[in-house]
């Protein structure tokens, strides 16, 4: 018998935006994900598939439309009232992808940093200020930056102040929002390589969001791969990158850029043709059977689920080339 119950249980959660005249953004539609402690989930898709929004919902930020979650067992609020998140912010955070429009301009560093504890602890101030000095040091900032105001940082400067702004609390789990798609390609690597030692200095469980594949299995175990509001595959990082299942997948990992231009030369090259429907009227059936290359006549009507593919245990697929 196992002896924990998985850090997060996410079971058909759903997620729709409602537009006037009684239709629905189908922004995340019954997704279930596991997630285990101390386990990074890389989650990649075009624009508009529903990344976003399936980690707010996951930790309060969207009260969910429906579905179930769980965090070590204990089920999180539909919808988070203050004192929710009183609860569950220590515990869970996110850091978002903009650094220049998440952090509040009028607030100095020091007061961004320290928002947490000054929310959710009693510390005085001075130890707050401590604390949010020792934390700027830690994201390789100075402590005397407390005073400043968030222009008079680079973006990847901002970034660190993000991060801190997270971290601060030690949280367990992290939702990082495609964390270094806004900043210059020169510091891309310095933060993802800040947030995997915090990550394991810190015992950190991750979901994390963003568009290079070849980054994210880079810091990823598992692999997880969206497309409008629905996981079309999941399974081992390095699996899903170097053996795609899902034609979807197959045409991601293939248009993804790669550093080598060596490497780079050998890749097919694939493009999703098309655009990304809207998630208003989604497509009956396979939702990308509009732009699959491998479309059947079964993909027009009958939605496929995600399932075990029987010769790769721990990958999931949601096609019917792998049975119905
Ligand atoms: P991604 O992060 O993969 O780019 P998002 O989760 O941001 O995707 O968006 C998924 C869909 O939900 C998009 O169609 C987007 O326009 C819509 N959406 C996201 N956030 C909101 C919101 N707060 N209100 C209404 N629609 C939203
Ligand atoms: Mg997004």
């Amino acid at each position: 018998m196992s002896a924990n119950p998985p850090l997060l249980v996410a079971d058909q959660l759903t997620k729709y935006f409602p537009l006037p005249g009684g239709r629905k953004i189908h922004a995340v539609d019954q997704v279930s994900l596991t997630i285990h402690e101390k386990e990074v989930v890389g989650l990649v898709g075009e624009s508009g598939s529903g990344k976003s929004t399936l980690g707010k919902t996951l930790i309060g930020l969207h009260p969910r439309t429906s579905g179930t979650a769980t965090y070590r067992g204990q089920p999180l609020p539909q919808r988070y009232r203050p004192e929710d998140f009183r609860y569950w912010a220590p515990k869970t955070q996110m850091i978002f992808q903009d650094p220049y429009s998440s952090l509040n301009p009028r607030m100095t560093v020091g007061e961004i940093v320290g928002e947490g504890l000054q929310l959710h602890t009693k510390l005085s101030a001075a130890e707050i200020r401590d604390r949010a000095g020792d934390w700027l040091k830690r994201v390789g900032l100075e402590p005397d930056h407390m005073s400043r105001y968030p222009h008079e940082f680079s973006g990847g400067q901002r970034q660190r102040i993000g991060i801190a702004r997270a971290l601060i609390l030690e949280p367990e789990f992290v939702v990082c929002d495609e964390p270094i798609s806004a900043l210059d390609v020169s510091v891309q690597a310095q933060v993802v390589n800040l947030l995997d030692e915090l990550k394991t200095s810190m015992g950190l469980t991750l979901l994390f969001i963003a568009h290079d594949l070849s980054m994210v299995r880079y810091v990823s175990d598992r692999m997880a791969v969206m497309y409008l509001g629905v996981i079309v595959e999941i399974g081992p990082a390095s699996d899903v990158f170097f053996n795609p299942k899902h034609p979807y997948t197959e045409i991601l990992v293939a248009s993804n850029p790669e550093p080598d231009p060596a490497s780079e030369r050998n890749r097919r090259s694939a493009t999703v043709t098309g655009e990304i429907p809207s998630p208003v009227d989604v497509p009956p059936g396979c939702r990308f059977q509009g732009r699959c290359p491998k479309v059947m006549d079964v993909c027009r009507h009958e939605t496929p689920r995600l399932k075990p593919v029987s010769e790769d245990p721990g990958r999931q697929v949601a096609c019917h080339l792998y049975g119905s």
